[in-house]
């Protein structure tokens, strides 16, 4: 664990749950990447953790930002952003959220659809626009495909009726999938997108950008490729597509640079067995160990959903017997459960009372928390 964390959780024993980040980590990895990727221009994806510390450490490192929402944009603009180092990259955007984006100085905007087009020339006239094309998400294990992006057939239309509506139709998105585990899925993507590129520059379009989105992966319960392998390989297909003449080239990573900067507090609530369906109440062959923490999917641990995201948990009994448990946040609703299917493994020594760390929560978890469900209070956070 991250012994500025842990130090910080020993001296100060915080109410749980909370969310320690560790902003030195999160400077840490910004600059791992910005020197795998030397060629490639960061754009944070704010969503993966807005804090005002995270945001202004990041403006003193030179990023520019991702911002999902004019809430977003704003947050950036007071951690000291300026407006031409952020881009609208929601392809979902109210009236009022591009018009007050455009009135503040952004000028980069995504889209994948006419309506949005429309939209964007009425409201953001003559300003920077790329289209987000659709995506294999194979090897992710939060997918963003269906929900978003367009055919290359669609994007090319869009595109050169951009240029007609006066819009500067200046790039190409995608995303291959939050915490997308294989290299192979960024070359394929930059071989559809590059593709098009080439046509549209044919067309007489002025394009000049890639955006290769986020995805990057944080190491939770398994290891993942380190970012040089992401690099590696995305440096060899832009230069197979694109020679020398490669375009102004963009990536949003959220969850690789906030990602293992954060450490959940948790205090285990109850620990109990239950008996297994079918099964009788008291016989103890088929009863499953419930450990139930003081967080779970609606204190912010939403990437659960589905078991998809599997955080590391520490106990203070590390080291000694461990058995198999189901494992559940402290909420009235059914879903709220965190593991049932993983097969996790906590110590036959813990018990209630006791405080547990889930690792490298940074990434999206302060921002998933209800507000009050049951009552209980959102999730402190502490930057340090
Ligand atoms: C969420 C998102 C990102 C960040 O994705 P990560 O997997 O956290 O790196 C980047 N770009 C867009 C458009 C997004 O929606």
């Amino acid at each position: 664990m991250n012994p500025k964390i842990a130090s910080f959780l020993a001296d100060r024993i915080p109410a749980t749950p909370c969310l320690v980040v560790d902003v030195d980590q999160v400077e840490l990895r910004y600059c791992e990447l910005e020197a795998a990727l030397p060629l490639a221009r960061i754009y944070y994806a704010v969503k993966a953790n807005p804090a005002l510390p995270v945001l202004q450490r990041l403006v003193a490192l030179g990023s520019c930002f991702d911002a999902a929402s004019w809430e977003e944009v704003s947050m950036c603009l007071e951690a000291g952003a300026d407006s031409s180092a952020i881009s609208f990259g929601n392809t979902i955007k109210k009236v009022s959220a591009i018009t007050s984006a455009y009135a503040a100085g952004v000028s980069m905007f995504a889209f994948d659809c006419d309506e949005e087009l429309d939209k964007l020339a009425i409201h953001a006239p003559g300003a920077r626009v790329y289209c987000r094309l659709l995506v294999e998400n194979a090897g992710a294990d939060w997918p963003l495909s269906r929900k978003f992006g367009t055919s290359v057939e669609h994007a090319r239309a869009l595109m050169l009726r951009a240029r007609d509506l006066g819009l500067d139709p200046f790039g190409l998105s995608f995303h291959v999938g939050s915490q997308q585990t294989d290299t192979a899925s960024y070359e394929a993507a930059i071989g559809r997108a590059a593709m098009l590129f080439t046509d549209l520059a044919a067309a007489g379009l002025d394009i000049r950008m890639i955006n290769l989105g986020g995805g990057f992966p944080t190491r939770y319960r398994d290891d993942v490729p380190e970012i040089d392998q992401f690099a590696t390989a995305i440096g060899r297909a832009m230069t197979k597509h694109f020679g020398n003449a490669l375009p102004e080239t963009i990536v949003e990573p959220g969850r690789f640079i906030v990602g293992d900067a954060g450490v959940v507090s948790s205090e285990v609530v109850l620990v109990s067995r239950r008996a297994l369906p079918g099964a009788l109440p008291d016989d103890a062959q088929e009863s499953v160990r419930w450990v139930y923490l003081d967080i779970g999917r609606f204190g912010g641990l939403a990437e659960t959903e589905g078991e998809s995201i599997k955080y590391q948990i520490r106990t203070p009994h590390d080291g000694s017997a461990l058995g198999p448990v189901a494992i559940a946040g402290p909420t009235c609703d059914g879903a709220d459960i965190l593991y049932e299917r993983s097969n996790y493994r906590l110590p036959l020594d813990l018990a209630s009372g006791e405080r547990v760390e889930l690792l490298s929560t940074g990434a999206y978890v302060s921002t998933y928390c209800s507000t009050r469900f049951n009552g209980f209070a959102p999730l402190a956070e502490h930057y340090i």
